[in-house]
């Protein structure tokens, strides 16, 4: 059947040409101010829906909405219930997946099939896997040592209504892997979707009511970074900050954090090496490489943006990215045949081409920028740059596009070498290497300052801790220690 006559895709484009309200205290309200914005289609640059744009007094109406369900109805919930609830909402998720495939692909631009096959399973597997969480979130009992008999334990409660700030880049896949967590440790949340991309988040909770969840628990406001974001972070009910976004933004939210303490987790952003050894297997490493740059048009946090690859294969690898980059199939999200959507705004073409003439600049040699195809949207060309070198901005900061720095490794480049060159940023989310020895594998693996280290492969899963060493960020997320940091550790001490 054409996707476009379907029932979820009919469903999708009524839902995203809806005005949409925000979501306080289970009810769906319009802001306080009454102002909106547009959201747009990234494929055509047309507006999709007018969203509802939310400040200062939507925030406190929404942190009123969670304290009161956090201390009254969700209190009550137990943890078993809790883990109910969360597995309601990801068969709905699962129920409505093309739905929401084609939603996410319209508002992001990303391309059909990566919405089917990574973000909307993604965001499914979250859930699942934190659902699980609810229901062992234990404490322990501890030895000590005063005179006389005691009963000494530790309790995690949650922290209590957290504000969950998203980007655009995965939107419905961060708002889960935030959600989730949270939900099962069982605070309350004030999600806040990007400007850019609203209508998954605001779909989820439309499903959340379905799934049972008490009023007040979830609360999604739409609406833009200042002044919707900075209140959220500024308000004195909300308990904890979980940010994804740039290191710009995340420091900002430190500095005012600081009033109250706020607890915080931040996924910021990166600029992760590639490590490509003579003995690589080529054949798996191009598509690899190629895909961790332009996969979702470059716009991942981890994206494998600076390649080095020695010499003896640089060549090779090289040739393979550019012949990958060229076979890639450029178009808008929603055509199914689609690999590479457009970026996601403007905005964030204008910052991509501009670092690409800086490079020129900076005499980087442009092995590939190509024509982009016609038309409104926000497209631009998965771009190989070569002769590049640590003293330019392309491979000093995050460019957050289709944009691969390609440099060499040398005959006689020792490992503690080959690390200090991938160390050599202020960023340290990701690092990929590609090898057979496993012995250079794990010594390379000890020696990068990166929260994720990928050999030879490998993915996202909510069981595997993520998040950045350095300008990357604090905390992390997924697996124990991203349910913990929706937690306050409580010891409690008894003289018997
Ligand atoms: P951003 O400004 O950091 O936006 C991320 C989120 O924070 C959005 O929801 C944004 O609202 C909100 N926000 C903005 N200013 C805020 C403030 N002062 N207080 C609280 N919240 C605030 O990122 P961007 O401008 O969309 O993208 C710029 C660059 O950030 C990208 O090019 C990329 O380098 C990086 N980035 C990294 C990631 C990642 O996964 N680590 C994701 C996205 C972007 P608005 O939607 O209104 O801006
Ligand atoms: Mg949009």
């Amino acid at each position: 059947m054409d996707l476009h006559t379907s029932e979820p895709c009919r469903r999708a484009k009524d839902f995203a040409s809806r005005p949409h309200h925000l979501h306080i205290g289970g009810e769906w309200v319009p802001a306080a101010s009454e102002e909106t914005f547009s959201s747009y289609d990234p494929s055509t640059g047309a507006a999709l829906s007018t969203i509802a744009a939310a400040s200062e007094t939507d925030v406190d109406r929404a942190v009123r909405s969670a304290q009161t369900a956090l201390e009254g109805s969700w209190h009550k919930v137990s943890p078993a219930q809790r883990q109910r609830l969360l597995w309601r909402l990801s068969d709905l998720l699962e129920k409505h997946a093309e739905e929401f495939a084609i939603l996410e692909s319209l508002d992001s631009g990303k391309p059909l099939r990566d919405a089917r096959l990574l973000d909307i399973p993604g965001a499914i597997n979250s859930l699942r896997y934190f659902a699980g969480w609810a229901t062992k979130l234990n404490g322990e009992t501890v030895s000590v040592s005063p005179p006389g008999e005691w009963h000494a334990y530790t309790v995690r409660e949650p922290v209590g209504v957290v504000g969950l700030i998203l980007p655009w880049n995965a939107p419905l896949m961060m708002a889960a892997a935030k959600l989730a967590p949270a939900l099962a440790a069982g605070c309350t949340v004030i999600l806040k979707p990007a400007e850019q991309t609203p209508l998954t988040a605001l779909r989820l909770a439309e499903l959340s009511v379905e799934a049972g969840f008490p009023p007040g628990v979830i609360n999604v406001l739409t609406g833009f970074g200042v002044p919707l974001g900075q209140a959220i972070v500024d308000h004195p009910g909300v308990n904890k900050i979980s940010f994804t976004g740039s290191t710009a933004v995340g420091k900002s939210i430190i500095r005012r954090a600081a009033n109250d303490l706020k607890r915080i987790t931040l996924e910021l952003g990166g600029k992760s090496p590639v490590i490509v050894m003579p003995d690589a297997d080529l054949a798996k490493a191009i598509p690899a490489v190629a895909r961790g740059i332009f996969g979702n048009t470059g716009q991942v946090c981890n994206a494998g943006s600076r390649l080095y690859a020695h010499q003896a294969v640089f060549d090779q690898v090289i040739e393979g990215i550019l012949e990958q980059a060229g076979s890639l199939r450029i178009g808008p999200g929603l055509d199914p045949e689609t690999q590479m959507g457009p970026v996601v705004s403007q905005a964030q073409l204008e910052r991509v081409s501009g670092y690409i003439d800086a490079g020129r600049k900076e005499g980087a040699t442009v092995l590939r920028a190509g024509t982009l195809p016609q038309g409104d949207g926000y497209f631009v060309s998965p771009t190989v740059l070569a002769d590049t070198s640590h003293a330019m901005t392309v491979v000093r900061e995050e460019i957050f596009g289709p944009v691969l720095c390609g440099m060499r490794i040398n005959d006689h480049n020792e490992l503690d070498a080959i690390a200090a060159q991938a160390n050599d940023s202020a960023y340290g989310l990701g690092a990929m290497i590609w090898t057979k020895d496993l012995s250079v594998a794990h010594k390379l693996a000890r020696r990068l300052k990166a929260g994720t280290v990928r050999i030879n492969g490998g993915g996202l899963d909510p069981a595997l801790p993520f998040g950045g060493f350095k300008s990357s960020g604090w905390g992390r997320e997924n697996g124990r220690e991203g349910i913990d940091a929706y937690t306050e550790l409580k010891s409690v001490m008894v003289a018997l």
